[in-house]
């Protein structure tokens, strides 16, 4: 309390907070004078909305079932006792709210309050706001990686913004900028895949189409999970990630600098420990490197449950409150779950244990958001215009561009596009259902939705398409209904099998992929590898389109099938997109964002490795992978030659154009992605064999050509030397280009480096 008014007494401002023509610095000092310390902390509070809460609760089936360690679903607790701590004042965020209608009421209970402060609605709007029922989904993040395309991600995440705003909702919990190392993860789908560099590139996109210029169709975008969580040692999701400095800083780190370079206003803590330290516990990580050394200044929150677990999980602290001490001291600004936060800390800060100029600062970053989004003027939204910004036409347009863009053809014997076929048998466990949403998405009404059965329909307007039921669960396979397939599958000019993975959150005991579903194995579970052959027997014509989160492995599928398409977690009108392909309306484009390990044994089976990864070989499986990172095949054939530097030498500080020319050779138009990777030939510490430095998506007629330039920046072949010291180091770098990673792909040039030089970051 002395500590309050001290505060106050140096800082009395002369405007008045609620004076929207006032500075928001000087709003936000403004209202912190007026504010006890039980408000403020309140500011530091996000609980799970009411209705999410009951709802939940029905869908879990019962309180009883519910493991408050896990979950937490706040036993106990109604939503009247939660909307009675808006009302005094104690909360300040709200996430998973359900809809417009809610916010409103939620933001009417703030208004009442003493200081009428609104209240920040957050929520996991990560590829399109797909919680919220009625909205535009987009493909999942793998899929959205895999179109290469920055702009279109862009795009998306305007869009997703101005839905989210339009539900009366202020932050999305996005991007994830989390490398995924592991497809044994379950989270790979909600990453743009394993390369540090279009990680960082992707995210940025996110993040400048979510947040613009703070205006009232942007929100506030998170950057998740600080950090390392997406190379658990085990796969299993949240265990321990052990990672030597030189690794976070190569792959880790940059991502998530670059977010802070682009004013990111919100991190999100990770659930993992990292080199034995709770990452929500994490001084170096939430203070010394991402405040001091990078000068953060948004906020911090952290993952659902992680404060009570430095007690419960990772026991380094010997209380509850004591795990929020070491939290709030490591830096974490907002805490996720809610309950049992308040009171404590604030005796934290009486007895002298947390500063309150700590609180001060986190009050501070959270009332500077809400000034910036206008909710202080108006914190409410029309709930009729909600139902007219979700699924707008023009989302919708979106949505279906990003699906074409994002599936990727695997193989193709000659088999696609179809031309002939007039009968054709839709069939497998993902061909009929709401898989394609993905994970972090609610089911859709059925209007919004075009299931792959359906997607066939629409598109193979003069043939006959027929869909049968082989049996959707991924765990508990139905024998029965495998049989009824395969019997019904005599006659047709060729089948399409739908397999992979299923994410969908609400369904719980099926659920094979997405948060918390790791796995020991990556190939098709349940009976969907004898489902394929099976019908394979009966008809060699099938095309197999996988429908999953993470990268699968079956190389019976790769050697006899003579078709396959990925077609990811491709949203909304993901089986439009995939008749269309198959169909040949739309020339495939996508290439792989994420290398398909050959077998689970091989992990971590990543393009950009260490030279001495594969000096002894495997005696039981091939050291490449079933797909390298980079693949992905067309209709027509595209050509690459005349590699040239614009210059065979550059210093430091200069950059030199690398120029190739592309020409498609066959008789369809289509986009072609060239990737550009370097080689460091000799350095003082191993470098990978390859890394990405630039990208391009190019549009070619038949028979055209284009040449296209990458500006590689000298400062683009730097690394951290044997000191630790971020720099470039003189010698000689390959240049590749070409149309995936694989060497045969690739062409390449030398270039010199004339000399070393430090550089400052
Ligand atoms: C996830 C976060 C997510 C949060 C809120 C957590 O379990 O790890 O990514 O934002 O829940 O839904």
């Amino acid at each position: 309390i002395v500590g309050s008014l001290v505060m106050s007494c140096q800082t009395t401002p002369q405007v008045q907070y609620t004076d929207a023509t006032a500075p928001v610095e000087a709003r936000v000092e403004s209202l912190m004078s007026q504010m006890t310390l039980e408000e403020k902390i309140g500011q530091m509070c996000q609980y799970v909305a009411p209705l999410h809460i009951e709802e939940s609760k029905k869908r879990i089936k019962g309180e009883e079932l519910i493991h408050n360690d896990q979950w937490g679903l706040y036993p106990g607790m109604s939503s009247d006792s939660l909307r009675a701590l808006v009302s005094s004042g104690e909360i300040g965020s709200f996430l998973h709210v359900k809809d417009a209608k809610e916010a409103n009421d939620l933001q009417r209970l703030a208004k009442e309050t003493r200081l009428k402060i609104p209240l920040l609605i957050g929520i996991d709007a990560i590829h399109g706001h797909a919680m919220i029922e009625g909205s535009t989904v987009f493909p999942t993040q793998l899929g959205l990686s895999s179109s290469w395309d920055n702009e279109l991600l862009y795009q998306v995440a305007k869009a997703t913004a101005k839905e989210v705003r339009a539900t009366g909702m202020h932050w999305t919990f996005s991007p994830n900028v989390d490398v995924a190392r592991d497809p044994r993860w379950g989270r790979c789908g909600e990453t743009f895949g394993e390369d540090p560099y279009m990680v960082t590139q992707m995210g940025l996109a996110f993040t400048n189409g979510y947040q613009g210029d703070f205006g009232e169709d942007n929100v506030l975008a998170c950057a998740k999970h600080f950090i390392a969580g997406s190379e658990p040692y085990n796969g299993t999701n949240a265990s321990p990630m052990d990672a030597s400095m030189r690794q976070l800083r190569e792959i880790w780190l940059p991502p998530y600098k670059a977010q802070v370079d682009a004013n990111v206003f919100t991190f999100m803590a990770a659930h993992n420990e990292l080199n034995g330290i709770p990452c929500h516990s994490n001084k170096m990580l939430l203070t010394d490197i991402l405040r001091d050394e990078w000068g953060y200044d948004g906020f911090v929150v952290s993952d659902w449950m992680d404060i009570e677990r430095i007690e419960k999980l990772h026991h380094v602290a010997a209380n509850a409150k004591d795990a929020i001490r070491l939290s709030v001291d490591a830096g974490m600004d907002m805490h996720m779950h809610g309950p049992n936060f308040l009171t404590p800390l604030a005796e934290l800060v009486r007895s002298g244990a947390i500063d309150e100029n700590k609180i001060n600062e986190s009050c501070r970053k959270i009332l500077k958001a809400k000034f910036m989004l206008g909710l202080f003027e108006d914190p409410f939204v029309d709930e009729g215009s909600a139902a007219k910004e979700l699924f707008s036409e023009e989302h919708q347009a979106l949505s279906i561009e990003a699906a074409r863009k994002s599936i990727v053809l695997l193989k193709n014997d000659g088999l696609l596009p179809f031309t002939s076929q007039k009968k054709i048998l839709v069939t497998g466990p993902n061909a009929h259902n709401h898989r394609l949403m993905g994970d972090w998405a609610l089911p859709q009404p059925e209007d919004k939705l075009t299931t792959i059965y359906e997607g066939f329909q629409q598109v193979f307007t003069d043939a006959q398409v027929d869909y049968v039921n082989s049996g959707e669960s991924l765990r508990n396979p139905d024998a029965a209904a495998l049989e009824a397939a395969v019997a019904k599958a005599k006659g047709y000019d060729a089948i399409v099998v739908a397999v992979g993975s299923n994410s969908l959150r609400y369904e719980k005991d099926e659920k094979n992929c997405g948060e918390n579903v790791g796995r020991s194995t990556i190939n098709l579970m349940g009976n969907q590898l004898e489902l394929v052959k099976r019908l394979y027997k009966i008809n060699k014509n099938i095309v197999i389109v996988l429908v999953n989160g993470r990268p699968l492995s079956e190389p019976w599928i790769k050697e006899n099938i003579p078709a396959i398409i990925e077609a990811w977690e491709p949203g909304s009108f993901g089986g439009q997109a995939i008749a269309e392909i198959v169909k040949g309306d739309v020339n495939p484009s996508g290439k792989l964002t994420m290398t398909f390990p050959y077998h689970v044994g091989q992990v971590p089976m990543v393009y950009n490795k260490k030279p001495s990864v594969f000096f002894h070989k495997y005696i039981d499986a091939p050291s490449k992978p079933l797909w390298h990172f980079g693949y992905g095949l067309s209709y027509t054939q595209f050509a690459y030659d005349q590699l040239q530097l614009s210059a065979s030498s550059i210093a430091p500080d200069t950059s030199v154009q690398v120029s190739v020319t592309i020409t498609n050779t066959g008789s369809l138009p289509g986009d072609e992605i060239a990737q550009l990777y370097i080689r460091d030939e000799v350095s003082s510490v191993t470098r990978p064999v390859k890394e990405l430095k630039g990208y391009q998506r190019v549009s070619l007629a038949p028979k055209e050509s284009k040449q296209i330039v990458f500006e590689l920046q000298a400062k683009d072949l730097a690394f951290y030397d044997i000191d630790m010291k971020y720099g470039v180091e003189k010698g000689t770098f390959q240049i590749m280009v070409g149309t995936s990673s694989a060497d045969k792909d690739l062409l390449s040039a030398k270039l010199e480096l004339t000399q070393s030089k430090s550089i400052d970051q």
